[in-house]
């Protein structure tokens, strides 16, 4: 079973992907990751983030082994990933990896911005999940504080705004819900309301069983 979960920043289609992927017992990839790691090595080599060549040359490069996460978390590579992101070369050298993922015997959950219109628009389930921008705000600058790092709410928002803007006007696969994805609003919801409300979209699209509890 594939299962595509696509939405903006902080929308919670992270956790809902990890907690899914957990409790269905599939691998499960944040494909956000890999834009994150292609804009850290162009940062890293000396490289400025509009330098398409170095960039598509940083995605041939990565492994899925690659990350460190706690590296590539946080605002500023964000706003450096979604500046990559944009870069047609760039998605292209991305895909195969994405779709090799994704076709593993076993079955996948992949989240990010295009998993359900480019990446696997074949995917048997897809959840395209949303929240306002307020909550979704709130969400990060609780997040980041909790690790300890000084966030301002404001500028939060206006980051998050700014993102969201970059993702849904690209040309190249930008930011939008597949035809037939179910759109899941999160802004009400606390993570276990929103983890059980993704399982029952997964159960009631696939027929599966859900996991034993
Ligand atoms: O999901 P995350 O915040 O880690 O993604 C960082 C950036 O990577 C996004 O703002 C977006 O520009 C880009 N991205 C993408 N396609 C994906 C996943 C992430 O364009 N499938």
């Amino acid at each position: 079973m594939i299962v595509a979960i696509d939405g903006p920043a902080a929308s919670g289609k992270g956790t809902i992907a990890r907690s899914l992927a957990a409790k269905l017992g599939l691998p499960h990839l944040d494909t956000g990751l890999l834009y994150r790691a292609t804009a850290r090595a162009v940062m890293d080599q000396g490289h400025s983030l509009a330098d398409v060549e170095a960039a598509v040359a940083a995605a041939r490069g990565l492994a899925l082994t690659d990350f460190d996460e706690t590296a590539l978390r946080g605002c500023e590579m964000g706003e450096a990933a979604s500046i990559v992101a944009a870069m047609p070369d760039v998605r292209a050298a991305l895909v195969e990896m994405q779709r090799r993922f994704a076709h593993r015997a076993c079955g996948a959950v992949l989240d990010g911005r295009d998993i359900g219109t480019v990446i696997c628009p074949e995917a048997d389930v897809k959840i395209f999940v949303t929240a306002s921008p307020e909550a979704r705000a709130t969400r990060r600058a609780l997040e980041w504080s909790q690790n300890g790092d000084k966030v301002d709410y404001a500028t939060v928002l206006t980051d998050i705004l700014q993102r969201d803007e970059r993702d849904r006007s690209r040309t190249s696969a930008p930011l939008k819900a597949a035809d037939d994805a179910v759109v899941l609003d999160t802004t009400k919801l606390d993570v276990a309301a929103a983890i059980a409300a993704a399982l029952e979209i997964v159960l009631a699209r696939t027929g599966a069983k859900g996991p034993a509890s």
